[in-house]
């Protein structure tokens, strides 16, 4: 044995250009059995980077049967607040792998690191464009949650600096004054849009969200809470509503909107507006809500994975395909039977790693 220990030391310590040899990968994992929303029943498998791969398994891989389990990508929250309400490690465990922050002070985009925050991928807007003294400067977001513009100057300079900052999605405030004029949304969204990122408007009204659409705005930060005009619900063909309809009490009127948006080809991404709202972790009532809208089970699962994946271009999120981030949860029933069952996995794992 010492005799092993020393030729081991001999081997790995001699000569004088010392290279340590390459750690060799996690050999890792197959999900046996595992059945997909697509009809099939599968072995997944994960490689040691923490991928989805094609077969075969890697040498020494490790089995693990789930026969008989539902298998399907972990979920994107379109809507947080993680300088108000610090979560993103609940949010991993309770299925969440990635998420778009809405609104934080500018010091909270410098946390990011190649477009994480810990092991959550998070896309951030950094504080929304407003008016001085606006919304929400006025209220929960006097410590740094709004960027004040008076003109429409500011505002584009603004996009420039929070892109430069790290901002990589924009959010307006529009809503009851003080509120940005006509110019300074337009400008604000132009500079966004020459620098590829989209805008996300807060308006809860009629009225203010018809003036998101005209300004160009790409995405309501919330499902408006009061009806929405046959123009407006016209006005956003083609764009996105984030639903946070629990947030705002899932009043009638907001269901509504969400039906008649979606029923009108506007693209639904499941958010939570965590920090307003408190449940860190896939939100069941959230859930439940879509479905009260109108949503199937397989609308709702693809609100919160495929759907997001593909808006915000979280490229291997999404979907389990070779190649993708291994970030799944484990179901003990269908999904598009009990859209539910998505808030309570019996396993989570993010990029190959159980949490
Ligand atoms: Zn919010």
């Amino acid at each position: 044995m010492r005799l092993a220990l020393l030729c081991l030391c001999a081997a790995a310590c001699g000569g004088s250009a010392k290279v340590e040899p390459p750690l060799p990968a996690p050999p890792g994992l197959v999900l046996r059995g595992v059945k997909l929303v697509d009809g099939r029943t599968v072995d997944l498998i994960i490689g040691g980077d923490g991928r989805l791969a094609a077969g075969p398994p890697p040498v020494g891989a490790r089995t693990l049967d789930l026969t008989g389990m539902w298998v399907v990508p972990a979920f994107i929250d379109s809507h947080v607040h993680l300088a108000y309400l610090p979560a993103e490690n609940d949010l991993l465990s309770g299925g969440v792998a990635a998420a778009v922050d809405l609104a934080a002070p500018i010091p909270f985009l410098a946390r990011l690191q190649d477009g994480r925050l810990g092991a959550l991928r998070l896309l951030a807007a950094g504080p929304m464009l407003t008016a001085p003294n606006g919304y929400p400067l006025a209220s929960w977001g006097k410590d740094g949650y709004g960027f004040p513009c008076a003109d429409a100057r500011c505002a584009a300079e603004a996009v420039a600096e929070l892109e430069r900052r790290g901002a990589r999605v924009i959010k307006l405030a529009i809503t009851k004054p003080p509120v940005l004029d006509d110019a300074s949304l337009i400008a604000a969204v132009d500079a966004a849009h020459q620098r590829h990122m989209k805008v996300a408007a807060h308006a809860l009204g009629d009225a203010d969200a018809r003036r998101a659409a005209m300004a160009g705005a790409d995405v309501l930060a919330h499902t408006p809470v009061a009806p929405l005009q046959p123009a407006t619900l016209a006005a956003w063909r083609g764009r996105a509503v984030i639903s946070t309809l629990v947030a705002f009490g899932a009043e009638p009127a907001a269901l509504a909107n969400l039906g008649a948006l979606r029923a009108g080809g506007v693209i639904v991404l499941y958010g939570t507006d965590l920090g307003n709202s408190q449940t860190k972790r896939i939100d069941g009532e959230e859930l439940a809500k879509l479905v009260e809208a109108g949503l199937d089970g397989l609308a709702v699962l693809e609100a919160g994975t495929r759907v997001p994946a593909a808006y915000w271009g979280f490229a291997d999120l999404g979907s389990l395909e070779p190649g993708k981030e291994a970030s799944l949860l484990v179901l003990d029933k269908n999904p598009q039977v009990d859209p539910l069952t998505l808030a309570r996995p019996a396993r989570v794992m993010i990029r190959g790693e159980w949490r």
